[in-house]
């Protein structure tokens, strides 16, 4: 190959690059999950010059994905890598790499290496000048170019026009703990990942209303928590026994707070495993008004028996929206699969949708309510995904 060329991604960070004095911190992160990202691709990640660098990789397409999907990463360009010295073949160069491409183009160039012979005014015309010498069909625009070459020059000498958009966020790790109150359907996967798409890890809780709701049901699950755990270094799920509980609810408190109360025990027994396993807030997948539960007055009465912050970061979306961003992160087709959900096992006819809380605590107060927490906690299954 011509002057030790050879492919590259250059990946760029977005808003890691805002974090002052922790930068660092933050930047060593999402170099070790790049790394982690690309491990099957055989490829090697480094950090310089402010760039994170991956070479090595078999598959540049696959590795690029694999990139791209990396939280914290704002975009990936795969590009030339080759010798600066001999500045001719750095413009033949450019002009191949702009081969077949049509409409208007500029020239961008960096010049980190400040003893490097060319300032970059004159990279940018010199450069622009070779492609469009060899493409013809090209024409500049500084403005709105259709196209942007990319000349970097630092110890080494970097060409490229593709940009692939990255998932941005920020990296794994970064953002502290947090417990995913997980079920079987659309909303909460969903959930989950916007969480972990701003560096929270996660620790997943699921009830579990054996025989009511199946195996199978279970099986689905942890299939959700593999798909979301895969994008933010695995997740342990926590499996709730529930099914005790929800029939003391059904026998003893009154139809129209069931879900509620229900919603208010998940709660209770979520914080008390988020507290066990070092996480500092919960998260649930509730969207405003999607259901009777989901009032502003019903998520008040949830939120009234924990201490932790509830993050619902749907809470604003419409259905569609979730669907939307289901699909796009792959988690769709497995929660469209047909389940039982133990909230669907006892649904009350007319849930109450303005509830008020000392009628929750008034139907609660019939219940042994610390022996269920205790006999559920001590029920507890716990899988790696
Ligand atoms: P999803 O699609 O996530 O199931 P949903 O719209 O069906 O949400 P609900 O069934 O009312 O809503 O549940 C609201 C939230 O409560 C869920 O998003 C989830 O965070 C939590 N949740 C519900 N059922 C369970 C369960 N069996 N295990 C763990 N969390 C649950
Ligand atoms: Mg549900």
């Amino acid at each position: 190959m011509e002057n030790n060329e050879r492919m590259l991604i250059l990946v760029r960070y977005g808003e890691v690059f805002l974090k002052g004095l922790n930068r660092p911190y933050f930047l060593r992160a999402l170099v070790k999950n790049v790394r982690q990202a690309v491990k099957e691709e055989g490829a090697e990640v480094w950090l310089h010059d402010g760039r994170i660098f991956v070479a090595g990789f078999t598959d540049l397409e696959q590795c690029l994905e694999r990139v791209c999907r990396v939280f914290g990463v704002h975009s990936a360009c795969p590009a030339v890598e080759m010798e600066k010295e001999d500045f001719g073949a750095v413009c033949r160069r450019a002009a191949a790499l702009m081969e077949g491409l049509t409409g208007s183009f500029k020239v961008s160039a960096r010049r980190s290496d400040k003893r490097y012979f060319l300032d970059s005014p004159h990279i940018n015309a010199e450069v622009g000048g070779a492609v469009l010498e060899a493409n013809p069909a090209l024409q500049v625009d500084l403005h709105h170019p259709d196209h942007v070459l990319n000349v970097e020059i630092r110890d080494k000498a970097y060409l490229y026009v593709r940009v692939a958009p990255g998932v941005g966020g920020m990296p794994s790790g970064t953002g502290g703990k947090a417990a995913l109150l997980l079920s079987g359907g659309i909303d909460s996967p969903v959930a989950g990942w916007t969480m972990a798409k701003r560096g929270v890890s996660l620790v997943a809780v699921h009830f579990h209303s054996f025989p009511y709701t199946s195996d199978r049901a279970k099986e689905k699950v942890l299939e959700l928590a593999r798909l979301v755990g895969a994008t933010c270094g695995g997740m342990k799920v926590c499996v709730v026994p529930f099914t005790h509980i929800q029939t003391e609810i059904h026998e003893k408190c009154p139809e129209d707070y069931t879900t509620l109360i229900m919603r208010r025990y998940m709660m209770r027994i979520a914080e008390r495993i988020a507290r066990q396993e070092g996480a500092r807030a919960l998260i649930t997948g509730e969207s405003l008004g999607q259901v009777a539960s989901q009032t502003m007055e019903a998520l008040a009465v949830t939120d009234a028996v924990v201490e932790m912050p509830v993050f619902r970061p749907l809470i604003g979306c419409d259905k569609s929206e979730i669907m939307d961003t289901a699909r796009r992160i792959g988690t769709l087709a497995t929660s469209e699969l047909p389940y039982e959900d133990c909230c669907t096992v006892f649904t009350p006819r007319h849930p109450a949708t303005r509830p008020r809380r000392e009628r929750a605590e008034e139907g609660e107060a019939r219940l042994e309510s610390e022996a269920l927490i205790q006999e559920a906690l001590a029920g507890v299954e716990t899988v790696l995904v």
